[in-house]
């Protein structure tokens, strides 16, 4: 059945798996973010400039080296695994791979290379803090405990989540700068937080855009659908998930409408929903959120503030 090997921490906490974000409707500024996100990109299109054969004895790398951020990078020739902390990190044929820092990933983290031949390549990043938005409430929590008939309905969805999110495509995204599914006013940003008396309230997990109800959005990077949820979820409606491959998938919530179907390859730029409010949502706005494994990304880390 679909409980199957699901960790239970996936099922209960994560009543918000992807995280509804209704609640959200002030526009949040989070400054620090822009002058960095230039320097960033600047970088990344080196990362795409460098050489892909000649003599790769080193391991190189760029991107956002931020919570919430991104490596895009090029592994030494002959190596045969590399991992990220305790992360394996897969590697494409021609040495590529792309791995990303949690919300809440630590300040350090090391990428080691191992080859063939059985030496190490190894390099110590540093990981830099972002400024969450943080609000302090002084209400309580609105107590847990769901309903007994509300986590029925939701452990199928969020084994359908699971699922989707573990299936590798083999799409090539990944390698691409990603594009802005839809432009329109940011109704709520990822990593902000609220914290009720001391006690934090889940994150919320991805990028709100707000371009009015039936906005045409479009996929940022090319991809494979892995879910596309005509019948809506409880919390997140009509929603779509795309495999970028290489672990990095993005999912859209709170569709009007859905323009592709599971299975379904993807172009950069293709039209793949509408903006609307379907599941939990106060109004009309897309939801995107971004993993990589059991990274959750910041979308506005992969856009170019300029585009
Ligand atoms: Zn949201």
């Amino acid at each position: 059945m679909l409980r199957r090997a699901i960790p239970l921490a996936l099922l209960l906490p994560g009543l918000a798996a992807l995280t509804a974000c209704g609640e959200r409707t002030t526009p949040e500024s989070a400054p620090e973010l822009v002058p960095a996100l230039a320097v960033m990109l600047a970088a990344a299109d080196d990362a795409a400039a460098l050489p892909a054969s000649a003599a790769r004895k080193q391991l190189t790398y760029s991107g956002a080296l931020t919570q919430g951020g991104w490596i895009n990078g090029i592994a030494p020739v002959g190596t045969r695994s590399l991992r990220l902390g305790e992360t394996e990190v897969p590697l494409a044929a021609d040495g590529r791979f792309f791995a990303a820092f949690d919300r809440d990933a630590g300040g350090s983290a090391e990428l080691v290379a191992e080859l063939a031949d059985g030496s190490q390549h190894s390099e110590a990043l540093t990981i830099a803090p972002r400024a969450w938005n943080i609000e302090h409430i002084n209400v309580a929590r609105r107590p847990g405990g769901a309903s007994e008939a509300f986590l029925e309905r939701r452990r199928p969805e969020l084994a359908a989540i699971y699922a989707a999110r573990e299936k590798d495509s083999g799409a090539q995204g990944w390698r691409q700068s990603f594009i802005w599914p839809v432009k329109g006013r940011i109704s709520g940003r990822f990593g902000s937080q609220r914290i009720y008396r001391g006690e934090p309230g889940s994150y919320h997990s991805g990028l709100d855009i707000a371009p009015g109800a039936g906005t045409p959005f479009v996929a940022p990077a090319d991809g494979v659908v892995v879910l596309a949820a005509e019948q809506e979820f409880s919390l997140e409606g009509k929603l779509l998930i795309i495999d970028h491959g290489q672990g990095l998938n993005s999912a859209f919530l709170h569709a009007s409408a859905l323009a592709v179907k599971e299975g379904d390859r993807v172009r950069q730029g293709q039209h793949i929903g509408n903006v609307g409010a379907s599941g939990r949502a106060t109004g009309p706005h897309l939801h995107w959120s971004l993993k990589w494994r059991d990274a959750r990304l910041d979308p506005l880390l992969f856009l170019d503030p300029q585009a």
